[in-house]
């Protein structure tokens, strides 16, 4: 069993990472950002209540975020552990997440800031199936079109300069302080995320003793996040959206 946290800036590829991650490890992947995206979409009532503020670059009430986490861990899918991002962003959620879960590691993903800014404004989003694009790496095949699922291409709420520059603010403020937190009682790992996605997550790996991806998951776990992540992700958001704090 493995309990992993990623940590790090608007940016810094923490769902990448922890799909690469979670793929050939056999962990569930729970983005709490995704699980508010997806409801936001699906235009249920936790999507209503926490539209604007993820929009203007916000945290979510710590109730909200609290019971929105716990509710998808305990729905105990986890055989092998899980890798969650986006959760603790303060203190509160910090504790929080201590008294009631084991963490093995927190990973950090350290990025310049004018690294955030040229990856989050290049950023967009398949509205399809979930995929992220780098304008500048990974453009698609055809401008504006998922290569995977051919649906159209837009730009999160939330990366815009306004509300990238709350997102920064409010992580430096609430969310840096955290790790001290972390530091004292758990296992604190800080990796470089500038480098390509896989030399990120070979870095990882290396810090924490993991087995390396084997060369052709590389190439395949890259594809499999292109066409399986965001599906597999959605069903869980699903069914966190259907069972979820009687707000969907
Ligand atoms: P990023 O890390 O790039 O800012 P995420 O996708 O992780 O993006 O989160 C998007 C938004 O979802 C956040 O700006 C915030 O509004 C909300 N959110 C996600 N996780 C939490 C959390 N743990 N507590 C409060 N709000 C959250």
């Amino acid at each position: 069993m493995r309990k992993y946290v990623i940590m790090g800036v608007p940016g810094s590829g923490k769902s990448t990472q922890a799909a690469l991650l979670a793929a050939d490890l056999d962990l569930v992947q729970i983005s709490v950002g995704d699980i508010f995206r997806w409801n936001v979409q699906n235009h249920t009532k936790m999507g209503a209540q926490v539209r604007r503020i993820m929009a203007a670059g916000e945290l979510v009430g710590d109730d909200l975020a609290e019971a929105v986490t716990a509710e998808r861990l305990a729905q105990h899918d986890w055989n092998f552990g899980f890798v969650i991002d986006g959760f603790p962003r303060n203190r509160r959620q910090a504790e929080f997440f201590l008294e009631t879960y084991d963490i093995d590691a927190i990973i950090v993903l350290d990025l310049p800031d004018s690294e955030i800014r040229r990856r989050v404004l290049n950023r967009r989003l398949c509205v399809g199936c979930g995929i992220n694009y780098n304008l500048i790496d990974s453009t698609p095949a055809v401008p504006g079109r998922c290569d995977a699922c051919g649906g159209e291409l837009t730009t999160r709420e939330d990366d815009t300069e306004e509300a990238l520059a709350v997102r920064l603010r409010t992580y430096h403020e609430k969310t840096n302080p955290v790790l001290d937190l972390f530091r004292r009682k758990e296992y604190v790992i800080t990796v470089d995320a500038r480098p390509v996605p896989d030399a990120v997550q070979a870095e990882i790996r290396q810090q924490l003793g993991l087995p390396p991806q084997k060369p052709q998951d590389s190439q395949e776990s890259q594809e499999s996040q292109k066409s399986q992540e965001p599906q597999e992700s959605q069903e869980s958001q699903k069914s966190q959206g259907s069972q979820g704090s009687g707000s969907a």
